[in-house]
């Protein structure tokens, strides 16, 4: 990517969250004439980039509507001096008349798009100013242009290259598999409480987010948490927009902050150390789930993915898809969205290699997935799936799975007695299993494509065509076994990484307190100075020098001079032992 941006071919890259995307465009503007302009969505975190540019002795500055006019006209100085490597600026900021123009007397090493799937209508990161970037294209024709996302689904990408002009452009994709991080699915049942027991169970104290659907559940979540004693703050997009702003600032630079949030939240969040993202509401694809969980675990350390989920969720997404004002084909694609997402939840597979197969990638079993970790028992669910389906064909495909199960289990309710259900052949006859266990079959044959769930009808389940030859006894029906299983101590141990037996404890935290002190005396966060992994290294290490604190992973030129003597001074003063 690096060589052939470099040499001025054009560039789509479709890389995960954490996958290092930033680099395919930082190192080109280093090397080439002129400088890089990076088109970036979000003015909160620009600050960020631009101050870990910096830090790593990279002439680098942003422009928008959050930077004090005088500020801004130094850069555009600067920037008109050549004297900057890399420009992020926000979209609307470039499409004005006036930036165009400057933009035509400067010399320009590369046009950067960063998220670029904000021009996809579809998604719900759209950003109409997006649809303005194909003029780069046309004013600009010998300036190079790279645009990167995470997201990858064909649909998306076909839209960023038709929108952005990138007919001819590279396309390059990289593995989307984050092995570092561990997937886990649970069955709703008391979801708080069950997020609860996730995070004293690994996760205390550290940094992670829980994303919810509404912003009512949002509010209630974070609140509770606060109730329990764990740092957590709301996000969504119903808050202030100060108010956001300042609890994205928060994450970003606190330690150990739990953010609860709609998807609102997340886009461009650059925290290396987020350790567990966690779901307590399904969400609605499997793109989008895979682009948030992404933002656990970025510094390559052991990381969780978690999701709560239950059959009530896949109603309500069902029916807010049927009830939006979209055409068709969009509900269409919708719809088969939250296929995929449920055909996950459900899967008896490695989970891993059920998300690398939706993104294209053939992978083995990963060993670090609940599945792998433990497999779940399958059992032959073909009679009561005939059950479950006759009584849902001889009740008129109406109702939900509530009076079904209620049925299955012979209770002669109100509503059963008034229908005559209580006389039906399927009245009674499901012994098998209790409610749970038929809400686990129910949402599985949603998965396995067997029943639909009607939005216009309440969830009424229905039967597909695929529900035929298993009602006539033509095939059977191998399912994971309905019943609740008790995490596995493997499955819930913690994710933080020991300290090496060679390192000093005590100086590994008197490194910390630097860089602390540091970090909040230049206004950064702490990562942006030295990441965990060079703290350890320096821990082990100790070098005297700065020529030997240069050999550590991580310090680099710029870095050493400005921060080396103040470390040198901490390792002296913690003599061995
Ligand atoms: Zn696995």
């Amino acid at each position: 990517m690096v060589e052939h941006l470099t040499a001025g071919g054009d560039a789509l890259v479709l890389m995960p969250t954490g996958g290092g995307k930033s680099l395919c465009y930082q190192i080109p503007a280093l090397i080439r004439q002129g400088t890089g302009i990076v088109v970036s969505p979000l003015i909160a975190l620009m600050q960020d980039q631009v101050d870990a540019m910096r830090v790593a002795g990279v002439r680098a500055a942003c422009l928008n509507s959050a930077l004090p006019a005088e500020e801004a006209q130094q850069v555009e100085r600067d920037f008109e001096r050549g004297e900057l490597d890399l420009l992020y600026v926000a979209p609307e900021r470039l499409l004005t008349g006036r930036f165009l123009e400057r933009l035509s007397r400067a010399r320009i090493a590369l046009f950067a798009i960063d998220e670029a799937h904000c021009v996809s209508q579809w998604g719900h990161d759209f950003r109409p100013e997006y649809l303005g970037l194909g003029v780069l294209h046309e004013r600009y024709p010998g300036v190079p242009r790279i645009a990167l996302t995470a997201t990858a689904d064909a649909v998306t990408r076909a839209e960023i290259v038709e929108r952005l002009a990138l007919q001819d452009a590279r396309v390059f994709i990289s593995s989307f598999d984050r092995p570092n991080i561990r997937y886990e699915v649970v069955e709703k049942d008391g979801a708080r409480e069950q997020l609860a027991g996730f995070l004293r169970a690994g996760h205390r104290g550290e940094a992670g987010i829980v994303y919810c659907q509404s912003r009512r559940r949002v509010e209630d979540t974070a609140q509770w948490l606060v109730g329990l004693g764990v740092k957590a703050l709301p996000y969504h997009a119903g808050l202030e927009a100060d108010v956001r702003r300042r609890h994205q600032e928060r994450f970003q630079r606190e330690d150990g902050l739990v953010m609860v949030a709609t998807v609102a939240f997340g886009m461009g969040i650059d925290k290396p150390d987020v350790r567990f993202v966690a779901h307590l509401d399904l969400p609605q694809s499997l793109e989008g789930y895979y682009q948030e969980t992404g933002r656990a675990g970025r510094d390559g350390d052991p990381a969780q993915a978690w999701l709560a989920y239950g059959l009530s969720d896949v109603v309500m997404l069902a029916g807010r898809i049927d009830a939006s004002s979209a055409p068709d084909e969009v509900k269409r694609i919708e719809r088969q969205r939250l296929d995929a997402m449920l055909g996950y939840c459900e899967t008896t597979q490695c989970r891993r290699q059920v998300l690398l197969a939706f993104f294209g990638e053939q992978a083995g079993p990963c060993g670090n997935c609940d599945n792998c970790l433990q497999p779940p028992a399958t059992v032959d669910a073909t009679i009561p799936a005939r059950k479950l389906l006759s009584a849902a064909l001889r009740t008129g495909q109406r109702f939900g799975a509530g009076h079904l199960i209620d049925v299955l289990r012979g209770r002669a309710t109100e509503r059963a007695q008034r229908l005559g259900h209580d006389t039906l052949p399927t009245f009674g006859v499901g012994h098998e299993f209790d409610d749970t266990g038929w809400r686990a079959l129910v949402r599985q044959l949603l998965a396995s494509g067997h029943l639909r769930a009607d939005p216009d009808r309440h969830g009424a389940l229905e039967l597909t065509a695929a529900a035929r030859p298993l009602l006539r006894g033509e095939i059977t029906l191998q399912l994971r076994q309905p019943a609740r299983r008790a995490p596995s101590a493997r499955a819930r141990g913690g994710t933080r990484k020991p300290l090496p037996a060679d390192a000093d404890p005590a100086l590994f935290e008197a490194l910390r307190e630097c860089r602390r002190r540091l970090a909040s005396a230049q206004g950064v966060p702490p990562y942006v100075i030295f990441h965990d992994a060079t703290l350890i290294e320096i821990a082990r290490e100790r070098p005297a020098t700065l020529e030997q604190l240069r050999q550590v992973g991580g310090v680099g030129e710029a870095r050493l001079a400005r921060y080396g003597e103040a470390f040198l001074a901490v390792i002296a003063g913690h003599a061995p032992g």
